[in-house]
């Protein structure tokens, strides 16, 4: 198999070219290439036959000059150290995209959550939270899902945390469930951010939205919800995938009942009425939009020409690589890059966040309204800006970014 990408050296190639976009001070280039602190923890559980297995645990913190850390727990085989350094840059440049005061940071555990039972995984989260929590915390850095980890998971970590300190303490994680102070609307919160940020480009590009042809790599929290909600708005999904591999169907795919069945059977493959389809076909479909809503990498120079949708709407975080981004603006491809597409998770958490501080909890149309401005607002800067500076929109939306992030830096000086 080909060498993966490291994704640690995509992040500071990408910042390296804002850099001197923006024509950035050096210092700060030097201090925004490496994380601010990283901790590597050893996480051992005793397995339900008995044995001791130990896995290794990250949390890396880029920077806080705007904020709390914050950012997702990924569990995954292939979690490295790099990948969660790279997740934790990528953070930072989202939060500062759409204007919330919070930091980049980011954590997982390199492990095969689909090989344990609950009983492991609930011991290894519980390990893992107790190992983490002198550097996490309410004010100090909030974790929140990513791939394989969900609103148990959260619930699992808040609980261990208030163990340690004595009394409950909701605002250590947020994607918890609405019972212990989750925010109504934050499960769907990614997936609509996408949808949000789809329709925008639609509009954007005069293409209609109604009968919009959609595929989507990717069919857990980001990619299935998000199928739902474009298909709420009139758009047509006719390919989605998972793990496994996919399904196509050019009339259009109930994504109701293909949640239904993956819920049931565990993939979406073999889909009543649907042709199965693979990961690198369905990338390459002749579509309006595609979401990749999987994992890093999607899309490379090897596969990039090959690319037949007008529009890609990046769920995933960092699923395009910097050779790949070069074909598809020289292709004339829209990218809705990931720091603006995918950024309805934290923008909620966000939210989340807010409401668990103040005691005070909002209604889920509330939530939505407020997502979609920022959304929205986010949108159009990025697109003013790469007309501005006549680059594409990921570049536009890093420069927006890491000029925000630095003169957060420069205001708050250099201690000591
Ligand atoms: P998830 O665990 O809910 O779902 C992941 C999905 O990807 C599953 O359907 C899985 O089968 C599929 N998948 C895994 N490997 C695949 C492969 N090689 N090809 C095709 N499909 C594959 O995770 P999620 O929370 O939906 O996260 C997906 C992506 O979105 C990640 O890049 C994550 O960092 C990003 N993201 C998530 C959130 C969030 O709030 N959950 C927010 C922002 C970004």
């Amino acid at each position: 198999m080909a060498k993966q990408p490291n994704p640690y050296e995509i992040a500071v190639n990408q910042l390296e070219k804002v850099a001197k976009l923006i024509d950035l001070d050096n210092g700060a280039l030097e201090l925004l290439k490496i994380p601010q602190r990283i901790m590597i923890v050893q996480v051992p559980v005793k397995m339900d036959d008995g044995s001791v297995q130990v896995f290794l645990g990250y949390r890396s913190q880029h920077c806080n000059a705007l904020g709390p850390w914050k950012g997702g727990i990924r569990y995954h085989p292939n979690v490295t150290l790099d990948e969660v350094k790279a997740l934790s840059m990528w953070m930072t440049w989202k939060c500062a995209v759409v204007s919330i005061p919070l930091g980049g940071g980011k954590g997982g555990i390199t492990c095969n959550p689909k090989e344990m039972s609950l009983t492991e995984i609930e011991k290894l989260t519980r390990r893992y939270a107790f190992m983490i929590a002198p550097i996490i915390g309410p004010e100090c850095d909030i974790p929140a899902p990513d791939v394989y980890t969900n609103p148990q998971t959260m619930a699992w970590i808040m609980d261990t945390y208030s163990m340690l300190k004595g009394y409950a303490v909701p605002g250590v994680v947020t994607g918890k469930p609405i019972i212990i102070g989750g925010s109504r609307g934050r499960n769907e919160a990614t997936g609509r951010g996408v949808t949000i940020s789809t329709v925008e480009a639609l509009n954007y590009l005069k293409m209609p939205i109604k009968g919009a042809t959609v595929s989507v790599q990717g069919f857990g929290n980001v990619g299935a919800i998000g199928a739902q909600l474009m298909q709420e708005q009139g758009m047509k999904i006719v390919a989605v995938s998972d793990s496994k591999g996919g399904i196509h169907d050019p009339n259009g795919l109930d994504i109701g009942k293909v949640r239904q069945y993956k819920a049931e059977t565990g993939s979406v493959i073999d889909f009543d009425g649907s042709e199965r389809i693979s990961n690198k076909e369905i990338l390459e479909l002749d579509v309006d939009v595609l979401a990749p809503c999987a994992l890093e990498n999607a899309i490379t120079k090897d596969n990039a020409d090959n690319i037949r949708a007008k529009i890609t709407s990046e769920g995933a975080n960092g699923p395009t690589t910097p050779q790949a981004d070069e074909i598809l603006y020289n292709n004339g491809v829209f990218v809705c890059p990931d720091i603006l597409a995918n950024a309805g998770g934290v923008t909620v958490s966000y939210f989340e966040w807010v409401q668990g501080l103040q005691n005070y909890f909002w209604s889920e149309e509330q939530v939505n309204e407020q997502l979609k401005n920022i959304m929205r607002g986010a949108f159009s800067k990025v697109v003013t800006e790469a007309k501005r500076h006549k680059v594409d929109n990921r570049t536009a939306a890093y420069a927006l970014a890491v000029h925000r992030v630095a003169e957060a830096m420069k205001l708050r000086g250099l201690f000591p």
